[in-house]
């Protein structure tokens, strides 16, 4: 929870555990109060308060009895699926992914648009996102009402509380205010976070971190990255910049990156990275396609499947930078878990995976290793699409705590669009 801690108060303890209440009973449904009280630490009156507001925000419903050993029969709760929709932005560096989701998350609809090299200016990317907001939307036939919000996911450096994008160095974004760019077309609440918070995320709810107390999702994708869950919540750090593990530096004197550093792990395992270790390799190899970063990614998946002697070292030369990038965070972090996500992990898949545990197993120490299990991302969809979504859950909840105590309510995260 990073510096949230230092200030919270009790709305924010309540509003914590409302969330975590809510996360629960879309884990277990149908669930009663008894179970819900023993999988949190909350005492069961406590549990049963929580219980009673998400009933009548219509997030939860009563849904029958189960029989107790002989007590009372117990009460059961479930997700209502129908009580709202929540929306997941996907903003990458080639393309724009937005996922409709009903409350207990599963996908309703889904828009993708394609971002060509050079479309990356902020309002090139509003217009993009605002045009699959607009489509899942009318896909899933859902009244503009019930959809509780809209999370975002951007590259780089975000302030999640004034909703601009401080850095983004693949786009070389500067300060961008996003949110209010995306408000003038958007009118649901919007919340934004990266991509690393978002697979966090997802992995903390519905993926490998789930009841897992320390656990890293590193995303490989254009960018690289560490999303960081510790001690069962997410960490941020100070100013919301914690997991820039992409911009530590791997070689000395090495590679240019776009953030100006040399050597950064991301030049290496990155997108852009692994198509240098490529063509370092083999200058002319018909795996190379220039410029297109997900046709050469796809080409190695299907040439290491094949034997393509060059696919097999690229992927290996890949998978012993990550592996040694990895063995650092397991020597600093102790992880019951790393994950790999994102599509460059999706794409090279188990290949990737079992090189990556042999390196990692060469560079890092023994009885931090030995306490962590290296795995792909189980996510069958976008998880940084549910990871977003999760973060609009949140914010929805927030608010409601917010409009219960009017007296407190200080430090909105969210924001309302203007009526359109
Ligand atoms: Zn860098």
């Amino acid at each position: 929870m990073g510096a949230d801690a230092v200030k919270r108060t009790s709305r924010d303890i309540r509003t914590a555990n409302r969330y975590e209440v809510l996360r629960q009973i879309i884990a277990r449904s149908p669930t009663s109060r008894q179970e819900l009280a023993a999988a949190t630490g909350l005492s069961l009156a406590t549990v049963a308060t929580l219980v009673g507001e998400l009933l009548d925000l219509r997030m939860i419903t009563e849904v029958g009895f189960e029989d107790s050993a002989g007590g009372r029969p117990r009460g059961l709760v479930a997700v209502d699926s129908a009580g709202g929709a929540l929306i997941g932005v996907d903003i990458a560096e080639t393309y724009v992914r937005v996922e409709l989701f009903d409350l207990a998350l599963n996908v309703l609809a889904r828009a993708d648009e394609d971002m060509r090299p050079g479309e990356s200016r902020p309002e090139q990317v509003v217009g993009h996102v605002a045009a699959a907001v607009g489509s899942v939307v009318a896909q899933a036939g859902v009244e503009g009402a019930r959809v509780l919000g809209v999370g975002v996911s951007v590259p780089g450096q975000v302030d999640r509380d004034t909703g601009i994008a401080e850095y983004a160095p693949n786009w070389d974004w500067h300060d961008v205010p996003l949110l209010d760019l995306l408000a003038e077309h958007i009118a649901h609440p919007l919340y934004l976070d990266n991509p690393l918070r978002a697979c966090a995320v997802a992995e903390l709810w519905f993926g490998a971190a789930r009841g897992r107390g320390d656990a890293v999702v590193v995303n490989l994708g254009t960018g690289v990255g560490a999303g960081l869950a510790l001690g069962g919540g997410l960490h941020r750090g100070v100013s919301n910049s914690a997991g820039e593990w992409g911009h530590t530096t791997l070689v000395l004197d090495g590679r240019l990156c776009h953030c100006g550093n040399h050597g950064c792990v991301e030049t290496y395992v990155g997108a852009p990275g692994i198509m240098l270790n490529l063509r370092e390799l083999s200058p002319r190899s018909p795996l190379l396609h220039p410029g297109d970063q997900t046709a050469t990614i796809d080409a190695l998946a299907r040439g290491v499947a094949a034997d393509d002697p060059v696919a097999v070292k690229v992927v290996r030369d890949t998978a012993r930078y990550l592996g040694a990038a990895i063995a650092d965070l397991v020597n600093l972090l102790n992880p019951e878990v790393v994950v790999l996500s994102s599509w460059v992990a999706a794409t090279l898949g188990e290949p990737l995976l079992h090189e990556v545990r042999e390196t990692v197993a060469q560079h890092a120490l023994k009885r931090p290793y030995a306490a962590t299990e290296i795995v792909l991302s189980p996510i069958p969809t976008d998880p940084v699409c549910l990871g977003a979504a999760t973060f609009a859950l949140e914010g929805a909840l927030q608010s409601v705590g917010q409009r219960n105590h009017k007296r407190n309510a200080g430090s909105a995260r969210s924001r309302t669009a203007p009526p359109s």
